[in-house]
Formats: structure tokens, C-alpha cells, sequence
């Protein structure tokens, strides 16, 4: 790993932010034209594709549930996407890991009850990586599902806090994640804040994870503004394309 570099020099991060402040979020609803919905997002250095599919037919049967649809995910690391090579792009112990607690929170928040016995794929894949790639996968998949219809209770939006330098820092990068103290990604549900992600790095004293819960709570929404602004944009440009149409007849 290194000697320890200094992340924050008279209040001012390796990337020239502040604290509280996010890096650059753009996201594209509808990127992909052959999954049933899909997001593209770029968060500072992060680049990732989700895609959705279904409610379909579930295969294998044995993952079937009578009663609701079966909510699965993958996400996976492009072997490119970060400063080392990092070979095989097939799952690790760290994606599977991933997986499973990004497939829980969709699992709270898709109204699965409505599609028994479907399956609902949830497909996130990193093209670049630059820390923080758990919560901009769980960002761009809630778009995507949402982009493919799927009633959910909410849109989630996530983002980590970490602690660098003895400070709380909003949406770390790699080398604050590599380097700082500690971690914390937390994802939200848009509307009651509900709180479907928390995991946790290193150490916070108790007030120090009250703060970061309150920077994240009010980042959170700023996410899913960007997010709405994706999905309206997709709306818009269909609705101009019928328009166009209808004028042409
Ligand atoms: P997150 O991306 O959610 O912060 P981690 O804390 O596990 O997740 O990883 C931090 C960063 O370290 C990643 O965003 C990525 O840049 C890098 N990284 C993690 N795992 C690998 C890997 N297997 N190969 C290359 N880089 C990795």
C-alpha cells in the first residue's frame, strides 16, 4: 500500500474537494436498448452499466417463490477497471459479497409480491473503479429498475462517508478509501429514508457516525434528484419522438 500520503491539506481533499462535497454525478436512463431497463453512471472516475431484466420466467425453477418474484444480482468488476490489471472478470469473493448485499437492498424496496414466480435480474458492471463502486452500483441499478418499470416502494440512493485525516469526508475516492481511517457506505430510501445499506470500515466514535449518517441523509438527496432528472429525461424524449410522429402524419 505505501506510505500514507496526505489527503486533506488546509481543508482541501487529494481531488480539490471539500469535505462535504460529492464529486461530479451524471446518469443516463434507457443506455441500453436491449435490456428491459437500464443506467449508465459516471461518478468522478467510476463508470458503470446496470441493466435490469424481467419479471421473467425464472430459471433455475429451484429459485422460484410461489409467493413473490425473485429478486437477483450481479455485480462484477470489469478486469480493466481500476489502476492495476486485475486478471479474471469472473466473481470473486468480493463480488459475491457485493452481490449479495446490493441484491438485499432491492429486495426491500421491489414490490415483489406483485410477480410470483418471475425473476427480476439486477446486472451491475464497474468499466472503471475509483472507490465508492458499491454505492454508484446500487445508485445506477435503482435507476434501472426503475427505467425498467419494476414497481419499487422508492428509488435508492447511496454514498459512502469516510473518515481521512481524523475528518468526516463525504463520497471518498480510492486513495481516501485505501488510506483513510474508515468507510461508511449507507444507501436510503428516497422518501422515508429508510435505511437499506450500512456497512462499516474501520472505526467512528458514536457522534462521529451521527454526523456521517446526517452528511449522507443530505447528500442522499441530491442523488435521487439526478436520478429523477435521468428518468424524466427518457420520458421527455419519448414523449418528443410521439409528438414528432403524430406532427408527420
Ligand atoms: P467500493 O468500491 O464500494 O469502495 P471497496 O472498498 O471494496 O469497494 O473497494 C475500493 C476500491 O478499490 C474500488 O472502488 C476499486 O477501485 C478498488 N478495488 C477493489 N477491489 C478490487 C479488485 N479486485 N481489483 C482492483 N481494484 C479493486
Amino acid at each position: 500500500m505505501g506510505e500514507k500520503p496526505k489527503l486533506i491539506v488546509n481543508g482541501v481533499r487529494t481531488d480539490g474537494r471539500k469535505p462535504g462535497d460529492l464529486r461530479s454525478l451524471k446518469i443516463t436512463a434507457g443506455f441500453l436498448h436491449r435490456a428491459d431497463g437500464s443506467a449508465y453512471l459516471e461518478w468522478g472516475e467510476n463508470k458503470i452499466l446496470a441493466a435490469v431484466y424481467g419479471p421473467r420466467e425464472c430459471v433455475p425453477r429451484h429459485d422460484m417463490n410461489p409467493y413473490k418474484a425473485c429478486v437477483r444480482c450481479r455485480y462484477v468488476m470489469a478486469p480493466f477497471a481500476s489502476l492495476e490489471e486485475h486478471g479474471r472478470s469472473g466473481p470473486s469473493r468480493r463480488s459475491i459479497e457485493l452481490s449479495k448485499v446490493i441484491r438485499e437492498v432491492f429486495e426491500n424496496v421491489v414490490l415483489s409480491e406483485q410477480f410470483p414466480k418471475t425473476a427480476i435480474d439486477v446486472y451491475i458492471e464497474v468499466l472503471q473503479a475509483d472507490g465508492g463502486t458499491r454505492c454508484a452500483g446500487i445508485t445506477a441499478a435503482s435507476v434501472a429498475l426503475a427505467n425498467a418499470g419494476i414497481p419499487m416502494k422508492d428509488l435508492v440512493s447511496a454514498v459512502a462517508v469516510g473518515k481521512v485525516d481524523g475528518e468526516l469526508v463525504l463520497d471518498c475516492n480510492k486513495i481516501e478509501d485505501n488510506h483513510g481511517e474508515s468507510d461508511v457506505p449507507i444507501a436510503f430510501a428516497a422518501r422515508n429514508k429508510d435505511v437499506l445499506l450500512f456497512q462499516m470500515d474501520g472505526l467512528l466514535s458514536k457522534q462521529e457516525l451521527g454526523k456521517a449518517f446526517e452528511m449522507a441523509e443530505a447528500a442522499s438527496e441530491y442523488i435521487h434528484e439526478v436520478q429523477v432528472n435521468a428518468l424524466k429525461e427518457v420520458y421527455e424524449k419519448k414523449k418528443a419522438e410521439i409528438e414528432g410522429e403524430n406532427n408527420g402524419v
